[in-house]
């Protein structure tokens, strides 16, 4: 069956250690602090591959996690960075958070995207050593790897999309004139899913057609399955029109070229605008000539190209395939979604958790979650990441508290391992 929605849950991996650990060499009595910091956990990054066409992988196996970092160890040695875990998915794979439903990420460009972030390891002690502590016994520990709920989703990109009343020859013109069947071909599929074929119609111009199976009169209101066919082609470029014109079945072509027409407008005002090229169907079994240039006149009168064609036969389809790519040539590329969802700043909305004691009246200790984790999100020896920490200090509040209790200019405020003087 194909498959084209996939909940998956990433997991990132854990930051190292930080190690604790003094410099000893013989004859050098009391070496100083040399422990190194842990790695970093690798991340989980997902990139789009235009050679898949389906999530059938991401059915089997539902859980992703990427390396840990190591720790760090002695003589500054910085832990191994935990293997970083790329995921292939089809190009126009929609990721989108579980939890609240809102899209992440449109995979539609070749951008890697990193969908979930690696802990940092700890700082070794010898990052702790101060003029007053020079054998700090302490280290930091890793950060845990962000873990997310994530369910991907498939829209197939179709340059093309083939519209058409059931039985006009769809498939069969999709099989003619695609070389490269990708991997959905391999499944067994239901009618309930558009085919897709790769076409190839000169060097370095080759398209995707969509076959659209079962556009039934009231899909548009969400009537049987048709609906869901649609869903697929939102994205194509230009239409296909593929209509009868042999006249076996006894309909009218003008009339089921008008009907389909309607129906995708209703379904989607966008798509029933995009450029349509006409291509009557079967004149390999013309019981009625007029039928064929009635509709000719009609479309052309209505600026479609329009093309006679018999695709079982194979005639006409050279032609109405390099018109095809000619049109698309002219067209803009396919249309990428905006993500609606921006990723929260890793540290915690609210102050409200800290404690601060005030030790020897002038020196004020603050701790809780919130520090630990700013501190965490912090590069101290990166000059952006400590405007960074600044900048939230002083967003914070924090200060406001501080002054609250009476904090003087001069005093110490010692967070965790950092200690500086209070400043207005
Ligand atoms: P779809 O429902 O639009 O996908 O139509 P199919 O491609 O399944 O074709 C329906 C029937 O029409 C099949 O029996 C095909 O063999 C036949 N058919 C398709 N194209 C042609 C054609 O150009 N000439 C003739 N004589 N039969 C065709
Ligand atoms: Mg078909």
């Amino acid at each position: 069956m194909f498959v084209d929605k996939a909940p998956i849950t990433v997991i990132a991996g854990n930051g190292g250690n930080g190690a604790v650990a003094f410099h000893r060499e013989k004859y050098i009595s009391a070496g100083g602090p040399d422990g190194g910091d842990g790695g970093r956990g690798g991340d989980i990054i997902l990139v789009a591959d235009s050679n898949m066409s389906t999530l059938m992988d991401f059915r089997y196996k539902r859980k992703y996690v990427a390396g840990n970092g190591a720790d760090g160890s002695g003589k500054k040695c910085s832990g191994k960075d935990g293997e970083s875990l790329v995921l292939k998915v089809p190009r126009g794979t929609l990721v989108i958070d579980k939890e609240t439903g809102k899209l992440i990420k449109d995979m539609a460009d070749g951008e890697p995207f990193v969908v979930a972030r690696g802990g940092n390891g700890g700082w070794g002690n010898s990052h702790f050593a101060t003029p007053t502590r020079q054998a700090p016994r302490f280290a930091k520990p890793g950060l845990p790897g962000q873990r997310r709920e994530i369910i991907l989703e498939l829209k197939l990109i179709a340059d093309v999309g083939l519209v058409g009343f059931p039985n006009v020859g769809k498939s069969t013109l999709l099989s003619v004139v695609s070389k490269a069947h990708p991997k959905i071909a391999n499944y067994h599929f239901t009618t309930l899913y558009p085919n897709l074929g790769v076409v190839y119609a000169a060097e370095g111009k080759s398209f995707v057609m969509a076959d659209i199976p079962g556009i039934i009169e009231g899909a548009s209101e969400g009537a049987g399955l048709g609906h869901d066919f649609l869903r697929h082609i939102e994205r194509c470029r230009l239409i296909v029109h593929i209509v009868d014109v042999s006249g076996s079945e006894g309909r009218d072509p003008i009339e089921d070229f008008e009907k389909i027409n309607e129906e995708l407008s209703r379904y989607s005002p966008e798509l029933a605008s995009r450029p349509q090229i006409v291509a009557a169907n079967k004149c390999d079994i013309l019981q009625d000539k007029t039928l064929l240039d009635k509709l000719k006149s009609y479309a052309e009168a209505k600026g479609y190209r329009f093309f006679a064609i018999s695709a079982a036969a194979h005639i006409g389809v050279h032609d109405l395939v390099m018109a095809i790519a000619d049109e698309l040539s002219r067209l803009p590329p396919v249309h990428v979604f905006a993500p609606d969802y921006v990723e929260p700043e890793a540290v915690p909305e609210s102050i409200d958790d800290l404690t601060i004691t005030v030790v020897d009246g002038n020196v004020y200790v603050i701790e809780g979650a919130w520090m630990e984790r700013l501190l965490g999100s912090i590069n101290f020896s990166d000059f952006e990441s400590r405007m960074f920490f600044d900048r939230t200090l002083r967003n914070s509040g924090l200060f406001d508290r501080l002054e609250n209790m009476g904090i003087q200019e001069g005093d110490t405020v010692s967070i965790y391992n950092l200690e500086f003087e209070y400043k207005k």
